[in-house]
């Protein structure tokens, strides 16, 4: 397999670019070697400028449900296109959107659409913060909202794999707000209840993709919301990754827990920049122009997003792939898990609906700590046998792999036969 076209772009990109990207996961810094251009992609398939074509289980990081260039889709973006591309007015079609995503989340009267994951969370924690006057947020370790200041500490996905334990540039003052727990322990959020009495509320990932794949253990969720209920605080679900994705109405349906603020992102775009952040009446109506909190968007609520939006979710309600997800995930952990035992590799699956990652550790990974815990080196080597094999993965240890619907069962063979290849070459 060759990469001459990427190698040259690469070299190329690193004159106006930085790193070549725009961004850092898409470096390739963990696994070595320089990134793969893609030309196109389609249906389950993507392919690089030199020709190689992949199983694409990175799905853009997620938004690609349906596969790339799903028909339906496709033919709602072009009718939008022929209407105009943005107006700073309202549109027909940003009530529709935001209807689907209200019924699919009970919690959800009302919704804000902005532009993307990280704007959706900055907008969700500044309603907690607006709505119970208190100012403190809860994060935990090994969990990602995005890159606003006050959040970039302690997170996972590209600080994870990058190995920063933050930002520089990020002023003590912006994350002096900011309290760390650790996910699936309910007693380092207690803690810091003890300690102080302005807490607004906590964040996190229903299911932590930024760390690998990590789930929350037995009642963790639902424990989680009884406690902060009883002090006051708000449970803010950043199901920017696990919406629509774990379940039409995302983790919170699978875990039986309601968030009091939901943030969006990812599938709710079809491919295009969408985010959002919703909650029920009472404290939505804090959002101007209704209430004194502001947000705004020049971008926020574009016609072709949402249009992308509408069929993505659309097709997505009529499909009904999740048990179709949980079954191939199944079949890739047993694949997984039986090559690793073949060949004497040290392996931890951890899976999730269409969510799933093989850590290089022999530890369960629960939290952070224990994700951190993994061989990356044996990672990397991992990973570019699977590039040989066809299949395209997250270039990180610490970022899941996405299943789309546009998976065939040939698909699957090939994967399942690129797993086994790639772990002996790790042996
Ligand atoms: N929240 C979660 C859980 C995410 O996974 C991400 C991105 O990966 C974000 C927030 C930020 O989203 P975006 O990259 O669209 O800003």
């Amino acid at each position: 397999m060759e990469f001459k076209k990427s190698h040259k772009l690469y070299n190329k990109g690193l004159v106006n670019l930085v790193g070549a990207v725009n961004s850092p996961v898409r470096a390739f810094a963990s696994v070595g070697g320089n990134p793969l251009f893609i030309e196109k992609a389609k249906g389950s398939k993507i392919k690089d400028v030199d020709g190689n074509s992949f199983i694409d289980l990175v799905l853009s990081y997620g938004p690609m449900i349906l596969g790339h260039r799903h028909p339906k889709v496709q033919k709602a973006i072009t009718k939008a296109l022929k209407n105009g591309y943005s107006f700073g007015a309202s549109t027909a079609n940003e009530i529709k959107l935001a209807k689907i995503v209200c019924d699919a989340f009970p919690g959800m009267d009302k919704v804000r659409f902005v532009n993307s994951g990280t704007e959706a969370v900055l907008s969700g924690i500044r309603l907690a913060r607006a709505y119970t006057g208190k100012d403190k947020i809860i994060k935990f370790a090994g969990c990602y909202h995005g890159h606003q200041d006050s959040l970039l500490v302690a997170a996972g996905s590209g600080l994870a794999t990058l190995s920063l334990p933050g930002s520089k540039g990020v002023p003590e003052g912006a994350v002096k707000n900011t309290l760390i727990a650790n996910y699936n322990d309910l007693d380092s959020v207690k803690a810091h209840f003890e300690k102080h009495d302005d807490i607004a509320g906590v964040i996190l990932e229903p299911v932590a993709g930024n760390m690998g794949v990590v789930i929350p253990q037995d009642d963790f969720l639902k424990e989680l919301k009884a406690f902060l209920e009883s002090k006051g605080a708000l449970l803010i679900v950043d199901e920017v990754m696990t919406g629509f994705r774990s379940k039409f109405g995302g983790a919170q349906e699978l875990l039986g827990v309601e968030a009091d603020i939901t943030c969006l992102g990812k599938v709710i775009g079809g491919g295009f920049p969408v985010g959002a952040y919703g909650a029920r009446n009472e404290i939505m109506e804090n959002v101007a122009p209704l209430g004194g909190m502001y947000q705004a968007g020049t971008l926020s609520g574009n016609p072709i997003a949402m249009a992308a939006g509408i069929s993505t979710l659309t097709e997505l309600k009529k499909q009904n792939p999740y048990e179709f997800f949980d079954k191939v995930a199944a079949i890739i952990e047993r694949s997984l898990l039986t090559s690793a035992q073949k060949y004497g590799v040290e392996l931890t699956v951890n899976r999730f609906g269409s969510m799933i990652n093989p850590f290089f550790t022999s530890k369960h990974v629960t939290n952070f700590e224990e994700a951190q815990s993994s061989d990356t080196k044996k990672f990397a080597v991992f990973f570019w046998e699977m590039i040989k094999n066809g299949v395209f993965l997250p270039p990180s240890q610490f970022e899941a792999w996405f299943l789309s619907s546009a998976l065939s069962s040939k698909d699957i063979e090939k994967i399942k036969k690129a797993i086994d290849n790639s772990m002996e070459a790790v042996s």
